[in-house]
């Protein structure tokens, strides 16, 4: 179900397809769950969406942020200035080995050793990929991120007074509940490092109104954490719920027996349902005077192509001017779609106030 002052925004919109965003709400979102991490410091991946109006909020929250290329590095540092930034992700460059940072997340010895030939100074954690089987994940991040037990076993006698090995980082699957992940922190705190990075992957239901547990998860690491530094660095659980998709249907129609509603826009601006395979949450505004098709009705896109889209078969009525609304599209959404394929207009971007 969207707010009110969601709703009332995406009928005011003077131009279809837009992105809204809604900043109060990410605002408070994200107030929550700092307070729930109590001493666990949280970094946000830039990744799962690098709007720049929602860092600006997410700025007032977190205690960093986490940047996996030279470009996200170079988005960020330019607007927060001041703000700690964990530098990751495989296959760094030389140029990006050189980077400012706060933290670097080194993938293999091989990228230690060149770190070192720069002869910079670098506060490292090593990224460890543990090999734990991880029940439930919707996506696990085994293959090539990270080294294993020899790898950072060959690492180890490499530091030195100019680079410096702070702790581990993992991240190990995403789509985890609060217990799962609990379990994994436990098995990964079973070393002796004073620092370590847990990552993100917190779970986003698409499907139904029920969130991550963030009180639970907060409590379990104060416990696991005693005496030491932990830290989280979620993406999608942070932004995914302040971001819509608002657009209007411009054709209904049946073919053989099944029925479409053909909306402005498509999944070159909202890749999310096609790589996840799923519906896109939608609340439709019945906004719309023209023709009607009913049944299970696929919402489809403006793409020449089979694969856009954004919801199958679902039971409902559609009108010609309808206006849809798709929910959860503050993360993984626009700045993971394939923008320019046929050339349609860019959608517009509109925020709701803090
Ligand atoms: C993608 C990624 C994240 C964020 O994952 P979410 O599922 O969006 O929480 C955090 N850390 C690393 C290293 C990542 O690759």
């Amino acid at each position: 179900m969207i707010a009110p002052r969601v709703q009332e925004a995406a009928l005011s919109l003077a131009e279809a397809p837009a992105y809204l965003y809604d900043l109060p709400a990410l605002d408070g979102h994200v107030a929550s769950v700092r307070r729930a991490l109590g001493a666990t410091e949280l970094y946000y991946a830039v990744k799962a969406n690098p709007d720049a109006e929602l860092l600006r909020v997410l700025a007032r929250h977190v205690d960093g942020f986490e940047v996996s290329s030279a470009g996200e590095h170079a988005h960020v540092t330019a607007l927060f200035p001041g703000l700690p930034v964990a530098l990751g992700g495989p296959g760094k460059t030389d140029a990006e080995l050189r980077l400012p940072h706060h933290r670097l997340h080194v993938e293999s010895p091989n990228e230690l050793r060149r770190l070192l030939g720069t002869g910079l100074e670098a506060d490292v954690l090593l990224r460890l990929n543990p090999g734990l089987a991880v029940e439930g994940a919707a996506l696990t991040m085994s293959g090539p991120f990270g080294m294993d037990e020899d790898g950072v076993a060959e690492c180890l006698p490499l530091f030195g007074d100019r680079v410096r090995l702070r702790g581990l980082h993992t991240h190990l699957a995403s789509g985890l509940e609060a217990p799962e992940l609990l379990n994994l922190a436990r098995t990964l705190l079973d070393n002796s490092y004073e620092e370590v990075n847990l990552g993100g992957g917190m779970a986003v239901s698409y499907t139904s109104e029920t969130r991550f547990d963030w009180a639970a998860y907060g409590a379990g690491l104060a416990e696991l954490g005693a005496g030491r530094r932990l830290r989280i660095e979620p993406g999608r659980a942070l932004t995914v719920y302040c971001g819509s998709y608002v657009t209007k249907v411009v054709d209904v129609k049946r073919v053989r027996g099944q029925a479409f509603a053909i909306l402005l826009g498509g999944t070159h601006h909202l890749r999310t349902p096609v790589t996840k395979g799923h519906d896109q949450p939608f609340t439709l505004l019945p906004t719309g005077k023209g023709p009607e098709v009913d049944g299970p009705v696929t919402f489809v896109g403006q793409l020449c192509t089979p694969k856009d889209v954004f919801a199958k078969d679902i039971e409902t009525s559609v009108k010609v001017g309808d206006t849809v609304v798709f929910e959860m599209a503050g993360a993984y959404a626009w700045n993971i779609s394939h923008h320019d394929f046929l050339m349609h207009p860019k959608p517009a971007f509109r925020y709701l106030a803090a």
